[in-house]
């Protein structure tokens, strides 16, 4: 008879120790004493058997036997360690005073101990004396008896609480954001897709989006430091949670900067998330107490709800993103509903005001010029600097369509700094090959950098830095610019005139036009606006004659007035021979336009002056 396999004892003797097999080994098969033939095989088994016992009793990691009873019969002190406990403690007892039995996944493990499978490998929690939970990777392999039943597992525990914390942490560092410990961006598209999977049960057909941001956060930022305004983010976060999380069905995250997004998963309609967004802006109407400060904020919100299917999350964003642009170009803190018929168009505008700032220190701007003509000889007094952005996927875009959102965003003070540097560095170049002829450049000042930034000390620096005598330098404003918000000029005015800078009133005849006013002013020259030329373009013709004749005269006047008040006057926006004539019978100055040339790079300037060509 061969005897293989080892067998455990019934009942143990030992309490500290693994007896594996007893001094006097009865015949597992037949209960009688082992003959001679077997003594060699016991010999050889001791020798392991102590082996084992020795890497049980050591092992770094936790190991245990338990019987088909769910009985422990041996742990190890890495076991009981992990545990809390002593060795001799845990042996006899049942692994659900270690293991919630509600944890187990049972039936995998009674077919392990049915001997139906051979090991186990699973993430568990263990109950450590203390009453705190252990996590647990364990692997737990059937050990058979000679005829291949089942006698005992043996358990590998293997302690993976700090992984775990460590991976639950991370798992939710990478769902929240830090600052608002609101839901991030990753969450909430994760969220959104899952709504738009074809799986989704029935019911959760709509879906309802309202897209929020804070009115003039930034400048909350700049004044008060971006201390104060992540406080405020956090403030507004908490009422936003407070008030429109708590409700199945809902979403609150932080998209990021200070927009956030409310998410209705079960939308009832139009209606619904109407009332929603009512109720978002009358959220944020009490003023925020943030570090004895009392902040005022508002929220422009674009609100999207439409059926799951036929749509999809970038579809949803995107027209979501539209609608907030149009709540803020409308006058901010307001909610609108996304509407198909509005174009859009007024996406890209949104997505190019906030790839100014980036666009800049990438260098995709440029400057083109255009001559300024003196109408008496036709020849080129200076040059008008207009900005271009070479843009890497639209092309090249006319300033039209990003001055009003620089200026929104307050992008243009650096962007016009770029360009008055840029066109003072070209005019100097000019005067530096062409010395007698005193080209000047004109440059285009937006409001926002006369009254938002240090205009004065720009222009002075810059002037010094490209070595422009400042006789050379125009400086373009509008009528509506020059007047501040309380209806004074702004001081900056008369400190650049002092320099010795030319100032210009652009576009003139398209706001109020008061003459006399101006006169007043430390302006030097009149831009009659293109549009006021415009009806001398088609002057010549019958039908549009008697118009075209009132309009010269009224030009007529102005030129006449303009001169009497010191003031010179261009054209801007000519276009043709007559048009250039008759403004030149008018006793207008200087003209700008297709006619004479459109605008170009700076080398097209430098050609007309080497030719010493009239236009
Ligand atoms: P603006 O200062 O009145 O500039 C004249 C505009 O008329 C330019 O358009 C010019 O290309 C265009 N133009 C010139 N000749 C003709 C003509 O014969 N017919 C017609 N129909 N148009 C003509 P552009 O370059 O698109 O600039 C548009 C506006 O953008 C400018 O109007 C100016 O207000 C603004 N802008 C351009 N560059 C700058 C800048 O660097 N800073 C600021 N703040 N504004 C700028
Ligand atoms: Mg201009
Ligand atoms: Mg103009």
């Amino acid at each position: 008879m061969r005897h293989e396999g080892l067998r455990p004892p019934r009942e143990s003797r030992h309490t500290t120790g693994l007896a594996l097999i007893p001094a006097e080994l009865p015949c597992p098969a037949c209960g009688g004493p082992i003959d001679g033939d077997t003594e060699h095989l016991v010999a050889a088994l001791r020798a392991s058997e102590s082996r084992f016992r020795a890497a049980f009793a050591d092992a770094g990691i936790g190991m245990a036997l338990i019987d088909t009873d769910d009985r422990v019969i041996e742990a190890n002190p890495a076991f009981a360690a992990m545990l809390g406990r002593e060795v001799s403690e845990l042996v006899r007892m049942h692994i659900h005073e270690i293991i919630d039995p509600e944890d187990t996944p049972r039936r995998i493990y009674r077919e392990l101990v049915r001997g139906e499978r051979e090991r186990l490998r699973v993430e568990k929690r263990l109950k450590h004396r203390a009453g705190r939970e252990v996590w647990s990777r364990v692997t737990l392999s059937l050990i058979r008896g000679e005829a291949g039943e089942p006698l005992y597992t043996l358990a590998m525990v293997e302690d993976v609480t700090e992984q775990r914390q460590l991976g639950d942490r991370l798992a939710y560092q990478a769902l929240h954001d830090p600052l608002t410990r609101l839901p991030n961006r990753t969450l909430f598209f994760e969220q959104l897709d899952a709504l738009f999977q074809p799986s989704e049960p029935a019911g959760t057909d709509r879906v309802g989006l309202c897209y929020v941001d804070l009115d003039g956060f930034a400048a909350i930022n700049e004044t008060l430091g971006h201390h104060i305004g992540d406080q405020l983010l956090v403030a507004v976060a908490h009422r936003l949670e407070h008030g429109f999380a708590r409700q199945d069905g809902r979403l609150v995250a932080r998209l990021g900067g200070d927009e956030f997004a409310v998410l209705v998963t079960d939308s009832q309609g139009d209606d619904q998330l109407a009332g929603i967004a009512d109720a978002l802006i009358e959220s944020l109407e009490r003023p925020f107490e943030v570090a004895g400060h009392r902040l005022a904020v508002t929220a422009s919100i674009g609100v999207v709800e439409r059926p799951v299917r036929g749509s999809t999350p970038t579809d949803l964003l995107r027209d979501a993103d539209s609608t907030l642009y149009w709540s803020k170009a409308d006058g901010r803190a307001r909610w609108t509903l996304y509407d198909r018929d509005r174009g859009a168009d007024q996406l890209t505008r949104h997505l190019l005001a906030t790839a100014l700032r980036p666009a800049l220190e990438r260098g995709e701007f440029t400057v083109e010029y255009q001559p300024l003509v003196g109408l008496s000889d036709g020849t080129v007094r200076g040059a008008e600097a207009l900005v271009r952005w070479r843009h890497p996927r639209y092309g090249t875009l006319s300033p039209d369509r990003f001055i009003p959102l620089a200026e929104e965003s307050g992008a243009i003070v650096p962007l016009g700094k770029w360009v008055l540097e840029e066109s003072c560095r070209q005019a100097r170049r000019w005067l530096t090959e062409f010395p007698d002829t005193e080209t000047f450049v004109s440059v285009n000042l937006a409001a926002r950098q006369i009254w938002d930034s240090d205009v004065v000390a720009d222009v002075a620096q810059v002037l010094a830095d490209t070595g422009l005598p400042a006789r050379l330098l125009q400086l373009e404003i509008t009528e509506s610019a020059v007047l501040g918000p309380g209806g004074r000029p702004s001081q900056a005015l008369q400190e650049l005139a002092d320099m010795g800078v030319r100032l210009a009133i652009d576009d003139f005849g398209t706001g109020y036009s008061n003459l006399a006013y101006l006169s007043r002013l430390p302006v030097h020259v009149l831009k009659l606006d293109g549009t006021f030329i415009s009806a001398f373009r088609d002057g010549g013709k019958p039908l549009a004659g008697r118009r075209a004749g009132a309009d010269e005269q009224i030009v007529g006047a102005m030129v006449q007035l303009a001169h009497a008040l010191g003031l010179t006057v261009t054209a801007e926006g000519i276009e043709n021979a007559a048009q250039a004539e008759r403004l030149r019978l008018t006793g207008c100055d200087t003209a700008q336009g297709w006619y004479f040339a459109r605008p170009g790079d700076a080398e097209l300037v430098a050609a007309i002056l080497r030719e010493r060509r009239a236009v």
